[in-house]
């Protein structure tokens, strides 16, 4: 063959992606920041005099009260802006799935902080003019109140739509759209915060900071959240291949030129959002299911409502937006330590791809559960990876009633059948009852927790 043939035909050989980016964030940065942003709203209050009105009677002390907490208020709900903003550098280091619990704490922390500051407003209001009077100010009479009110409500009913009981019953998309209210709720506070009180009025200094770190996170959720949809959008792949890999499962492979700017590791994840009529205004997360290439990602997607059943309808050349990826397991995390996968159901996409990666040194050994024979899916890849890198196998199949062990995963099973599982490095992945299963076995069986890896439930 002349050379220059020989080198085209190496060149459309696939090539693995570029890993995705790092960070050199630790936890001590994110703790500066956070100490960083509590000393400026803690001296801003102290500057106004705030510590010392506590001591001077019951109503310069519920003003002080008001202050501080509507102060406190507000950065609880700026941060947890920057975490659904989805900065980077944070996200490669906590993971989205920490992001979003974090979120979700602050969330319940603010509305918690509202509360008060609602609570001690009345209480200093109703000081002049009696609790009717302190009532009508708050809600209107008074500059800036009535948007305040309002925006006030918004955060308390998101914080009731996100209560576990109540969000239970809801569809992710109903509660996802709710929840947007409290981006509205928390602007709408914004010019009583500036105006009423007196923690801003005097403090210019304080009052431009605080305009800027508002700007600040406008910027971060335009730049990284909307900024990363509208480029995955504009740089979409399509569906190239769709393949049945189980009665309710299915492969789909996505290529295109957009690849070139991807940078993916295996073991990420990317939302899905496919660019037609009815479809275009949801996206769904996915895990990769083979590592990612210049011949395209593949996922692995279960039918487990409209969105994902409807995945595997979507006719070939369907322009799909990802964005992406997420994700902190990669094979990074793994590095040269021996492995052990725990894995349930569809939740083996993940493993499949990062088990590409591995090589001998890492004797992977993989335990997947699943309810049926016909949901060990990729069975016959995932036994010929791990057995090309001299690791084993074990599946374990039938539902929970019907298994001769209760618990699969207590410390004794886990130790019986990998005798050396407390050196190993774990990644679980399947459903959540798996995942604590899993978790609380590999405490027992002497697993350092930092050495667990899993995705925690965000919804
Ligand atoms: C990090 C991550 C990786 C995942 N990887 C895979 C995978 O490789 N293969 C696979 O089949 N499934 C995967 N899933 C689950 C998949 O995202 C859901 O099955 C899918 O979103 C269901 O949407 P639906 O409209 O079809 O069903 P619905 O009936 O709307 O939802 C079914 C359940 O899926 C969850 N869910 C729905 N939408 C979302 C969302 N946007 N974000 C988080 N959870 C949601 C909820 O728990 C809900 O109860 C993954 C989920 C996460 C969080």
């Amino acid at each position: 063959m002349p050379p220059d043939e020989r080198r085209t035909s190496v060149n459309r050989r696939p090539h693995p992606l570029a890993p995705a980016r790092g960070t050199r964030l630790l936890d001590t940065d994110l703790a500066g920041m956070l100490g960083a942003l509590l000393i400026f709203v803690i001296g801003v209050w102290v500057r106004a005099g705030g510590a010392s009105a506590l001591a001077h009677g019951w109503t310069a002390a519920a003003t002080s009260i008001t202050e501080v907490s509507g102060l406190l208020a507000s950065a609880a709900g700026l941060v947890g802006l920057v975490l659904v903003g989805r900065p980077r550098f944070v996200e490669r280091h906590l993971g989205l799935d920490r992001m979003f619990v974090w979120h979700r704490i602050l969330g319940e922390l603010m509305a918690v902080l509202v509360g008060v500051h609602i609570a001690a407003a009345l209480v200093e209001w109703s000081a002049t003019g009696g609790f009717l009077a302190a009532l009508q100010d708050l809600t209107g009479r008074q500059p800036y109140m009535a948007l305040a009110t309002v925006g006030a409500l918004l955060i308390g009913v998101v914080t009731v739509s996100s209560l576990a009981s109540v969000r239970r019953r809801m569809s992710y998309e109903t509660w996802y759209f709710v929840h947007l209210a409290a981006y509205v709720g928390f602007a709408m506070s914004y010019g009583h915060q500036i105006v009423r009180g007196t923690l801003f009025g005097d403090d210019a200094v304080g009052r431009w900071a605080w305009g800027l770190l508002h700007l600040a996170v406008v910027g971060v959720i335009v730049m990284r959240r909307w900024g990363t949809t509208v480029r995955a959008v504009l740089r979409p792949l399509r569906i190239a291949r769709i393949e049945p890999v189980s009665p309710d499962t299915v492969a789909v492979h996505l290529a295109g030129p957009g690849l070139g700017a991807i940078k993916a590791s295996p073991g990420q994840f990317f939302f899905l959002r496919p660019l037609r009529a009815r479809w275009w205004w949801q996206a769904h997360p996915f895990s990769l299911s083979a590592a990612p290439s210049s011949a395209g990602l593949r996922f692995s997607i279960k039918n487990r409502g409209d969105a994902s059943g409807g995945l595997a309808t979507l006719p070939l050349g369907t322009r799909v937006a990802v964005e992406g990826p997420y994700g902190t397991c990669t094979p990074e995390t793994i590095a040269d330590r021996k492995a052990l996968f725990i894995v349930g159901g569809v939740g083996v996409a993940p493993v499949r791809s990062l088990l590409e990666s591995l090589t001998a040194v890492n004797q992977p050994v993989v335990l997947f559960r699943a309810s049926s024979e016909r949901d060990l899916v990729h069975l016959d890849e995932v036994r010929a990876l791990v057995e090309e890198r001299g690791g084993t196998l074990h599946t374990l199949v039938g539902p929970s009633a019907t298994l001769a062990i209760r618990d699969p995963f207590s410390a004794s099973v886990l130790r019986r059948a990998v005798p050396d599982v407390a050196d190993r490095i774990v990644v679980v992945c399947g459903p959540d009852r798996l995942v604590w299963a899993a978790r609380n076995g590999l405490r027992g069986a002497g697993v350092d927790p930092s050495d667990v890896h899993y995705e925690r439930s965000w919804w």
